[in-house]
């Protein structure tokens, strides 16, 4: 495809969308209601996003934030270089159209106009080709979703497949950077859902930064990332794929006990023997397992990148830890650490969870046994 600009990486490499510290209150009759709790999320420039949760979660509210639609009541919301939480309604409409491309679960076209002028009005209003253009470029974006051949029709002579591709196509019109879609297939049959999200998988082989809502988790699983959100809040996606078996609730709780740690590279996290005193999930960088050995040099068992963790062996074996864990020499790590305390309390609420990361540390234990049997 030539008529997309291939998106270029900030030289500052910023994340793409960046929202910190967001808190939005909505006024009710019944006083303010707490819709979004400390959200902080970042998402890189060609990062596909699912975000997922409940019906009233907060979904809906948290994409408004980043489009600009609405305001967080306080926090930062940076999309694209530009503070979205500061801009007010009259410059925000023209950054949002050349920067957002949106897609709503109930299409929104325009239904007097045909399906070619829905496509040509953003660039009508953002005044982004010469006007002798757009037709051209509409016509192609329309070939793009494969309905050249409706045009010149009314969106309602079209099926409600069609029509999302039709605003798809729209969402397009100005070349954005990103495209927000909230629940976009919501009001599709799973087969027609499929086609639609293969569109958006194309769309971010082109380099477009693309975040869903759904309610499918099957299509979450096909994104690149989920951010799962309940009641207002995002649970830490690390603390998800760690422990999947966890209800919402208590993935949130393990959430709130995580605590954020680093250690510069090589440092130490903890010595065989020590007392070993949290679950850690490692979140940046490489953590070494060393198996130490008497009178000879030390075994590099196993080295854990992102989403793995460790703490889980001594957990189930008395605390004391089984081996020395050390960041590795290639940079700094982060983890998040939960305590033991904490830990064993998640564990009470989840047997399959217990039972799960048990297993693990069975076999772990039999692995490193079998390293330094081979290595002595
Ligand atoms: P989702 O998209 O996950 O279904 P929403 O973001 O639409 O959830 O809504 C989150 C919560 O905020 C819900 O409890 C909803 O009732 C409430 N809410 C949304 N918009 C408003 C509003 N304008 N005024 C008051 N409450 C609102
Ligand atoms: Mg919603």
């Amino acid at each position: 495809m030539t008529f997309f600009q291939k998106t270029t990486e900030t030289a500052t490499n910023h994340p793409m969308i960046d929202l910190r510290g967001i808190h939005k209150y909505y006024k009710t009759a019944a006083g303010d209601f707490h819709a979004l709790n400390s959200v902080d999320l970042q998402i890189n420039a060609g990062e596909f996003v699912s975000i997922i949760g409940k019906s009233g979660s907060g979904k809906s509210t948290l994409l408004n934030m980043i489009t600009g639609i609405d305001h967080p009541t306080t926090g930062e919301v940076y999309v694209n270089d530009m503070a979205v939480h500061g801009l007010n309604e009259n410059r925000m409409a023209r950054w949002r159209g050349k920067n957002l491309g949106i897609v709503f679960q109930f299409f929104q076209l325009l239904p007097m106009i045909s399906v070619i002028e829905n496509i040509m009005l953003p660039m009508d209003f953002c005044h982004s080709y010469p006007m002798r253009q757009r037709e051209k470029r509409a016509l192609e974006l329309l070939e793009m979703v494969e309905l050249a051949e409706h045009a010149y029709k009314l969106p309602t002579a079209l099926s409600g497949g069609q029509q999302q591709r039709v605003a798809i196509a729209r969402a397009l019109a100005n070349d954005p950077p990103i495209i927000i879609a909230d629940e976009p297939t919501g009001n599709l049959d799973s087969k027609t859902a499929d086609s639609v999200f293969e569109l958006f998988r194309n769309l971010v082989a082109q380099g477009k930064t693309i975040i869903i809502v759904t309610h499918d988790s099957g299509l979450a699983k096909r994104t690149d990332r989920t951010a799962l959100i309940a009641d207002g809040e995002i649970v830490n996606e690390y603390v998800a794929k760690v422990m999947p078996t966890l209800s919402r609730e208590q993935l949130l709780q393990a959430t709130h006990v995580a605590r954020k740690q680093t250690y510069p590279a090589g440092a130490m996290i903890f010595a065989e023997g020590s007392d070993a005193d949290a679950f850690d999930i490692v979140t940046k960088g490489m953590v070494e397992i060393v198996l130490p050995r008497p009178g000879q040099s030390d075994v590099i068992a196993v080295q854990l990148g992102p989403g793995k963790y460790f703490g889980e062996m001594e957990f189930f074996h008395d605390r004391r830890s089984r081996a020395s864990v050390r960041a590795s020499e290639a940079g700094p790590v982060e983890v998040l650490a939960i305590g033991y305390d904490q830990f064993g309390e998640l564990l009470n609420q989840s047997e399959a969870t217990r039972e799960m990361l048990h297993q693990y540390a069975d076999q772990r234990e039999e692995e490193n046994i079998r390293r330094r049997g081979v290595a002595a």
